[in-house]
């Protein structure tokens, strides 16, 4: 019993900012199981240390980026869609409608302000998306701020 009481009595160095903590009061990471660390390397919330929480927003990042990426590559698919409904339109109302022959019976006309609606619809809502994504990069990003302070001020 004296000697579990000594054990966590024990001092122990923080692996990360080496100042001595209780054996007892120190975390070991159980992810890269590392540690004890004194409890300033711990994120609230969170069961791994400040590093670890660090690398798994990068990468979370980095995946975010990359989505972004292939949505702003759709909104400008569906731009260039929408474009090209809206030359087909200005072409009908201009009745300019004789020059373009394959228009004339085609059916796409009578709908193809209907049809335009589906571009538009479409990159709103994918508009939409990709704000929400950005602002969570940005949440990401301020929580990454935060947790390099704390692995700063040692
Ligand atoms: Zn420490
Ligand atoms: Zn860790």
């Amino acid at each position: 019993m004296a000697d579990k009481i000594e054990k966590q009595e024990e001092l122990v160095r923080c692996p990360l900012c080496n100042s001595y903590i209780r054996a007892a009061e120190g975390f070991t990471c159980p992810r890269c199981r590392k540690g004890p660390f004194c409890r300033k390397h711990r994120i609230t919330g969170r069961r791994e240390c400040v590093s670890c929480v660090f690398e798994q927003k990068h990468k979370e990042i980095l995946e975010l980026r990359q989505a972004e990426k292939g949505l702003k590559d759709f909104l400008k698919l569906l731009q260039f869609i929408f474009l090209l409904f809206a030359v087909f339109f200005i072409t009908m109302r201009l009745g300019l409608m004789d020059f373009v022959e394959f228009l004339k019976d085609s059916v796409v006309t009578d709908y193809l302000a209907y049809f335009a609606v589906i571009p538009v619809a479409g990159y709103l809502l994918f508009f939409i998306i990709l704000y929400n994504q950005r602002s969570r990069i940005k949440e990401i990003e301020g929580e990454m701020h935060t947790m390099e302070q704390k692995r700063m001020s040692l």
